[in-house]
């Protein structure tokens, strides 16, 4: 039999409130920070913005409690690129990586430049304890560990895409298709076992589900501060699922569609897994969320007409373009102790700012030399008015100059996808840009063009290639392959948009 004594001594009860504080809220205060990027995800695939056939219960509720931002974009409407200027808070052509980063372990130029900083790096100078679990797609070669880029814990894989199922690991599988081309995802690692930090580690479940209970696990066993960038490679293909998810999304006749149903539904039980881990850790009041994708879902481009899974509705195309569809994501903000709940926010947010939020609530210095996003707390909050960004921009240096500018009122673009051209929308009356207005506003268009050509005056051109299929051994080869481009990039003009 337990006997409890509740008659404790005021000077023992107040030594215990002070133990029972420190476990749950550290002495620093300092909010723990979860940034959630899932892949390829399109805009109207989930409940929140207006999937009828798709459950994502819990992204629902986070959004339901905190705040839906309306005007949320990413840098650009590909991965590699996207996620750099995410973890960086720099745009990514500040440091010429307009590319994907291939899998190259031996090319130790493929991947954020060294004089950058992730915000992991950053945080973990102001105390925090820094995790990545999932895709990291940003270098291969041990320079660009994510261990070496400020992350002290590493779960996950280092290539942009990987299968999601254990049984298809492999080491062994030739780099080439029987019909001799190279084998996009060999290539890109997308067998190989998974990593915790620099070795190995046993793939056991559905890759989300392992990558979610694994989140949870550092949730559980992080002292506060923590930061921890869950990058889930869901719903990016290849297309596979638990076969009872698949099956519980019947009422969806396209066999695509209902495998990425189900990809999005188990993205969702996890992130389920790992808020119910910061609540039982106590921790749930005050760690700041972030929700996005990093590009918008798929589209069956003329390249790739199969691609037709997602639904990026009610905006225009999607993964690879730079009209709405490709890089305006869905985009949650949710800190219980610090957000109000039920709040939809309208003023421009960039992927680039949760470096800048997170580095600002950690405790430490946002400088607008160093990143290009701002600290959208005191927005959100109503403490500032307005809107963070005057403008948000974009520049793809693809097969011909690809570019974007937005303003709360107006978009000016060009992009050679067909249908698409040098386009001009008013996007306060015509958000899904179905009436192209090219030369009706000159004025507004010169306005447009000319903060754009600032904005780019302080670009470098493009440094990376998209490397693939280059898996070759030689250092010199990749050092080579580097100087070529540096000297092609320093000798490329500079291009205006007019
Ligand atoms: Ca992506």
């Amino acid at each position: 039999m337990i006997s409890l004594n509740f008659s404790l001594s005021p000077c023992l009860f107040a030594i215990l409130s002070l133990m029972l504080t420190t476990l749950c809220h550290s002495d620093s205060g300092k909010p723990n920070i979860l940034v959630i990027v899932a892949d390829d995800l399109g805009y109207g695939d989930l409940g929140f913005t207006g999937s009828k056939d798709v459950r994502t219960p819990t992204i629902d509720g986070l959004a339901a409690q905190g705040v839906v931002i309306e005007n949320g974009y990413v840098t650009h409407s590909y991965c590699g690129p996207s996620r750099a200027g995410l973890l960086v808070g720099r745009h990514q052509a500040r440091f010429g990586m307009e590319n994907n980063v291939a899998y190259s372990p031996f090319d130790p130029h493929a991947g954020i430049p060294e004089s950058e900083q992730t915000f992991a790096k950053r945080l973990k100078k102001l105390g925090y304890r820094t995790g990545i679990i999932g895709k990291w797609h940003l270098g291969a070669a041990p320079n660009h560990h994510p261990n070496q880029r400020g992350f002290d814990y590493f779960f996950g894989f280092l290539s942009g895409g990987h299968s999601y199922f254990p049984e298809s690991e492999s080491v062994t599988r030739s780099l080439f298709t029987a019909s001799g081309e190279p084998d996009y995802m060999v290539n890109e690692g997308g067998y190989l076992p998974l990593v915790r930090n620099e070795k190995g580690a046993a793939h056991t479940h559905y890759l989300t589900e392992q990558l979610s209970r694994d989140a949870a696990e550092f949730v559980l066993s992080s002292e506060q501060p923590f930061l921890l960038y869950l990058s889930y490679n869901a719903p990016h293909a290849p297309l596979e699922a638990p076969a009872d998810v698949i099956a519980s999304y019947a009422h969806i006749s396209d066999q695509n569609r209902r495998i990425y149903a189900a990809m999005i539904d188990v993205m969702d039980q996890g992130i389920a897994t790992v808020v119910d881990a910061l609540k039982a850790s106590g921790k749930y009041e005050n760690t700041l969320i972030f929700f996005l994708s990093d590009n918008g879902g798929v589209y069956p481009e003329e390249w790739m007409p199969e691609a037709d899974w997602a639904d990026n509705s009610p905006y225009r195309r999607g993964k690879v373009s730079l009209l709405e569809g490709g890089i305006h994501v869905p985009f949650v903000v949710h800190w219980p102790d610090q957000l109000p709940a039920g709040m939809r926010f309208r003023g421009l947010v960039s992927a680039l700012d949760i470096s800048a939020t997170a580095v600002a609530v950690a405790g430490g210095e946002v400088h607008p030399e160093e990143m290009d996003g701002v600290n959208i707390i005191p927005f959100l909050r109503g403490e500032r008015s307005g809107s963070p960004h005057t403008a948000l921009f974009w520049r793809m240096e693809e097969a011909d100059h690809l570019w974007a500018v937005r303003t709360l009122r107006y978009k000016y673009m060009n992009q050679t996808l067909p249908g698409v051209g040098k386009s001009f929308f008013d996007m306060q009356n015509d958000p899904f840009e179905a009436h192209n207005l090219i030369n009706q506003y000159p004025d507004r268009q010169a306005e447009l063009a000319e903060l754009w050509n600032n904005w780019n005056s302080k670009n470098i051109n493009n440094i990376l290639l998209q490397a693939y299929p280059y898996q070759q051994r030689r250092r010199a080869f990749y050092d080579e392959l580097y100087e070529e481009r540096q000297r092609a990039s320093r000798e490329r003009k500079a291009y205006r948009v007019e």
